[in-house]
């Protein structure tokens, strides 16, 4: 653990680069299936391989995905895109050479606000996005002496999300990827699985001194498989070079990755032994034109953002900060939830609803709001029901949405009618019953009126069981003031 002197002398500073794979039906250059989990070495024509001969073709869903990454973030659209190969062996690059954007990005510069845990924002600039395709997998199996290869995953389309070294703790890099995660999911191009490797990240991380001009030498950090994984490995990183520069010892740029056993970082390569590249534009590709008509189709095409919707639901809605970030954390749940907006407007009784019982429905039974029981306008019903005084809220929670959840035909109403919950709200039914509690409970009144205004509750008691629990309790609780206090 690092004391908080040497915290406070030194600055962490950290860029990430983040690789995403686009939830395109085929791969970046050829029409091999897009999938993952399938038998190895399945999903690989001639193309993927890289045999001589073949030639490559742009997966134009895969340019409109990094597109609307770059528009969801507010970055330049490069409108003349060139491809590059990038050569160096490695047993799983088939073709030995891997198609990329080296000099131009298709999306430039951009900016990615996320939220700290003080509630306070801070925008994370990004300095590109740009295109490119996996390579395949090396599997070192248990109890195999030798590497196997799977290409399935070669020729992937991807996109790599490159920020500026804006990024000052680990909690920020979290709370970044969180947020990266959230726009991808929303924007339906890449399922944000870290697990399945559909979204990886490697860190870069260096230290200066506080108020220094200039970064310190950084070191890239490779092979997290989870957001707390990236976290752990920057901490780990800061204390590990705040130990050399406090032991004079220099700092080399490396490559270095991530042990999530120890919670450790080990050298991988060094700048030394930096490959040398080669880049030169793709010859088998022609450039991609993003033309005026078709960037405009695509920005037709664009969702609401969760930023957006977070700023309605907290502008408009009136909703608690809590509330607007857990509805609009996930797109279908903040479109369910809009969907019940757009039939009440008690929007807090709506955000209640989803927060609550919906939510922890959805989690005991393991569902996708999609499969949920009870469509929006049905809750919207129910909301409506209660805010008339027809039902109480406990009734509608405990009576009438176990009911609903059954997915009859049944209206609220009905269900409400067949239980026999409709209140009485109606001010002429209940006063005679308020008159005959107070009538047949003269010396608590007395009391009542000497002082005693705890003994309301009891009034309030005596209400509900003489009308059998039927009673709206505003209602009663009105008339009841009204005949106590004159
Ligand atoms: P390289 O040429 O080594 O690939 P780049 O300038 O392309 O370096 O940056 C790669 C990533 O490293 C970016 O995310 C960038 O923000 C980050 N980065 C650059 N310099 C530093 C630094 N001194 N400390 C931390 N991150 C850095
Ligand atoms: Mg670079």
């Amino acid at each position: 653990m690092l004391s908080e002197e040497l915290r406070n002398k030194y600055q962490l500073v950290v860029g990430l680069e983040v690789h995403a794979q686009l939830l395109t039906e085929s791969k970046m250059f050829a029409a091999d299936a897009n999938q993952y989990g399938q038998s190895p070495n399945t999903l690989i024509s001639v193309i993927t391989l890289g045999h001589p001969g073949t030639l490559p073709k742009v997966n134009k869903k895969a340019v409109e995905f990094a597109v609307k990454m770059g528009l969801a973030c507010d970055s330049e659209i490069t409108r003349y895109n060139i491809f590059s190969r990038k050569n160096y062996f490695y047993p799983d690059l088939p073709k030995g050479y891997q198609i990329t954007q080296d000099k131009g990005p298709i999306c430039i510069g951009g900016v990615v606000p996320i939220e700290l845990a003080d509630g306070t924002e801070k925008v994370i600039r990004l300095n590109r996005v740009h295109m490119e395709e996996d390579a395949g997998k090396s599997m070192h199996l248990v109890g195999e002496v030798d590497t196997l290869v799977d290409f399935n995953r070669a020729g992937t389309p991807l996109v790599e999300i490159v920020t500026e070294p804006d990024i000052r703790t680990p909690e920020e890099a979290y709370a970044f990827l969180t947020e990266i995660k959230k726009l991808v999911k929303y924007l339906d191009i890449c399922d944000g699985n870290m697990e399945e490797g559909s979204l990886r990240c490697d860190a870069n991380v260096s230290v200066m001194l506080k108020g220094a001009s200039e970064y310190g030498k950084k070191v890239e950090v490779k092979n997290m498989n989870s957001f707390r994984n990236v976290a752990r490995a920057i901490e780990h990183e800061h204390e590990r070079i705040i130990g050399l520069l406090e032991a004079g010892v220099e700092v080399i740029s490396e490559t270095r990755t991530f042990d999530a056993a120890t919670g450790t970082t080990a050298s991988m390569r060094t700048k030394e032994d930096l490959n040398d590249y080669r880049y030169f534009p793709e010859p088998d590709l022609s450039p991609v034109v993003i033309s005026e008509e078709w960037l405009h189709s695509i920005q037709a095409t664009m969702p609401a953002l969760p930023r957006e919707l977070y700023r309605k639901f907290v502008d408009v809605y009136g909703l608690p900060a809590l509330d607007a970030g857990v509805l609009s954390d996930a797109k279908e749940i903040a479109l369910w939830f809009e969907e019940i907006c757009s039939k009440t407007n008690n929007y807090k009784a709506a955000s209640n609803w989803m927060m609550g019982p919906v939510k922890s429905y959805l989690n005991e039974q393991v569902l996708h709001i999609d499969d949920f029981p009870i469509k929006p306008t049905i809750l919207a019903e129910l909301i409506a029901l209660v805010d008339a005084g027809k039902v109480s809220f406990t009734a509608a929670s405990q009576k009438i949405y176990p009911e609903l959840l059954k997915a009859t035909e049944e209206s609220s109403l009905a269900i409400a009618q067949r239980l026999n919950l409709i209140q009485e709200s109606d001010e002429g039914s209940l006063k005679p019953i308020v008159e005959s509690v107070l009538a047949e409970n003269g010396s608590k009144v007395a009391e009542y009126k000497s002082g005693k205004k705890g003994l309301m509750g009891m009034f309030m008691g005596e209400v509900m069981k003489k009308s059998k629990g039927k009673a709206d309790p505003k209602v009663a609780t009105k008339i009841l003031t009204e005949l106590l206090e004159n």
